[in-house]
């Protein structure tokens, strides 16, 4: 309980103030921290780590295109985390083919260092947002103080007028008396200046409470590879992209077969838009989808620097939702990235879901649940949820890619 009042105190505190800067090693120490939190699932094959490895350096260089600095530094870091380190205890490590390893490897030569340069250009630009912030609050401390001693000055000016106009009135009653009564006079103590509440005890107070930022313990979750240390980005969706997924989905659809897609984009202005629908090779059921060679989807994906943001799939009879098959699925995308989608497209009730695994809870969940094929899953609480982070824009492009071979 007095933890959480106390909580809640900080937080007012910080919010009824500017930004408050901590120290430019304690910020650069939380990043890392944050970076090298994350953990491998033993379950997910190490290929997966790997091909995840190329898409993650390419949102980091995404970052830096886009002056995200801090976002580019964490992917760096749990890159180099993860292939450094972490890859090594994996129980399937063997199994990774040569040719990724060495791949891997050459990246890591590269990120490496640019990851030392980006933690010094991050340490300086805190260095002096650190620098400027003892500097605002001096020059708030300096404007108090100023305050102060105008409404001194101010006291003891109305004090003197006050005397000056007593001793004119006295003068201007008795003009043969003047020496004891002016005297008398001269002795009125002059009204003392009010007493000024001294305010700087509450200020250091307040200070050294702000100093504390927030902590929150991030140990307990499951890692998102592509994920800085900020809330959901808006995911932009062309309108048009479910009217031409259903088109092409058209054939499967009537023949009561499922069709699936990836979404694939960017990351522009702190927005993650999907520019691609990509088709892979498949074949459907009434109620799965398989896909085949996704080394060229991979291959398009690295030709055309597109990160994957989620998937789509129809559900020719049924109603728009996430069976227990579609729920692993997605999960596989959401621990990659936290904002990626899974788009149901459900003609015959014409309605179109977007949906997401629930963060605090279906994310971890289906994480660790080791059931495979259609499985119950408990409906309370809430698995996934719809993904409200998802904006329909009418102008917005998008390239539809068909690799399935007819
Ligand atoms: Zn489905
Ligand atoms: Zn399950």
């Amino acid at each position: 309980m007095n933890k959480e009042m106390s909580e809640t105190k900080t937080v007012k505190h910080t919010s009824s103030k500017d930004v408050v800067i901590s120290h430019p090693r304690a910020r650069l120490k939380a990043l890392s921290d944050f970076a090298s939190a994350v953990v491998m699932d033993c379950n997910t094959p190490p290929q997966r780590y790997y091909r995840s490895g190329v898409e993650m350096i390419r949102m980091a260089d995404m970052y830096m295109k886009d002056n995200d600095l801090n976002c580019a530094y964490i992917l760096y870091m749990k890159f180099i985390t993860i292939f450094v380190e972490k890859i090594r205890e994996h129980p399937q490590y063997n199994s990774v083919p040569l040719k990724d390893k060495e791949l891997n490897q050459q990246t890591l030569r590269t990120v490496i260092p640019k990851a030392e340069k980006l933690k010094k250009q991050l340490l300086e630009q805190y260095q002096a947002e650190y620098e400027k912030s003892l500097e605002d609050e001096k020059e708030k401390e300096r404007l108090k103080q100023q305050e102060l001693e105008k409404l001194r000055e101010e006291e003891e000016r109305k004090n003197k007028l006050a005397t000056l106009a007593a001793v004119r009135a006295a003068k201007s009653t008795s003009t043969t008396v003047v020496s004891p009564e002016e005297n008398r006079l001269k002795k009125v103590p002059s009204i003392a200046p009010k007493p000024l509440i001294s305010t700087s005890t509450d200020i250091v107070a307040q200070t050294s409470k702000d100093k504390r930022t927030p902590t929150i313990d991030r140990s307990t979750k499951p890692s998102v590879l592509m994920s800085g240390n900020h809330s959901l980005r808006d995911m932009v969706l062309p309108t048009k992209l479910m009217q031409n997924f259903l088109m092409l989905a058209f054939s499967n659809t009537t023949n009561n077969k499922e069709t699936c897609g990836i979404l694939a984009g960017k990351l522009e202005r702190n927005k993650l838009l999907v520019t691609h629908l990509l088709i892979p090779e498949q074949t459907g059921s009434p109620d799965s989808c398989v896909t085949y060679n996704e080394e060229d989807i991979f291959d398009y994906q690295d030709q055309h620097n597109l990160i994957t943001l989620g998937w789509i799939h129809t559900h020719p009879t049924q109603t728009a939702f996430l069976s227990s098959v579609d729920l692993h699925t997605h999960c596989a995308y959401q621990l990659m990235m936290a904002e990626a989608i899974a788009i149901v497209c459900a003609p015959k009730y014409d309605e179109t879901g977007f949906f997401t695994l629930t963060p605090e809870y279906g994310l971890d969940f289906i994480a660790n649940c080791r059931e495979s094929g259609f499985h119950p899953h408990p409906t309370e609480p809430p698995l996934y949820t719809k993904a409200k982070h998802c904006k329909l824009d009418v102008t917005a492009m998008l390239e539809v890619v068909d690799l399935r071979r007819k």
